[in-house]
């Protein structure tokens, strides 16, 4: 049986909608989490209100959603530090941890972080949803 995964997809101004997304497996030092809770941000709302952020502009359809915890669901290969029904909470901006700010330790400034919900980066407003382990807090 397919499991469900309704999604919010953030289509245009005041157009969003719930639909079913394929469940991503998933990669390597990933985590699939089954979503528990997703609280709407303020940038969520202005998305929804503007279609755009300044520079960053809903082009294509997005998934929203930032704010989350859930619990684990499958572990990605490599992934040792979780286990199959761990509770997280989610960092939502992942940097690239190769370029000097990541590696100073400083890497909330890493110029090339991807943040969900931000496009053109998807979101976790979802049944299911993949993160990097690293950015998994238990
Ligand atoms: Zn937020
Ligand atoms: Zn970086």
């Amino acid at each position: 049986m397919a499991l469900d995964n309704l999604t919010a997809v953030l289509y245009g101004v005041n157009d969003i909608r719930l639909e079913q997304t394929p469940i991503k497996q998933p990669a390597p030092n990933e985590v699939l989490l089954k979503v528990g809770w997703v609280g709407i941000c303020g940038s969520d709302v202005h998305y929804l209100t503007h279609g755009r952020i300044g520079e960053f502009i809903v082009k294509d359809p997005m998934i929203i959603g930032h704010e989350s915890s859930g619990t684990v669901f499958k572990l990605g290969q490599n992934v040792t530090k979780f286990k199959v029904g761990d509770r997280v909470a989610i960092e939502p901006g992942v940097p690239c941890r190769c370029c000097n700010h990541c590696k100073s330790g400083k890497y909330n400034l890493c110029p090339d972080i991807v943040f969900c919900a931000t496009p053109p980066n998807h979101g976790t407003l979802r049944r299911y949803y993949p993160h990097p382990a690293d950015f998994c807090y238990k």
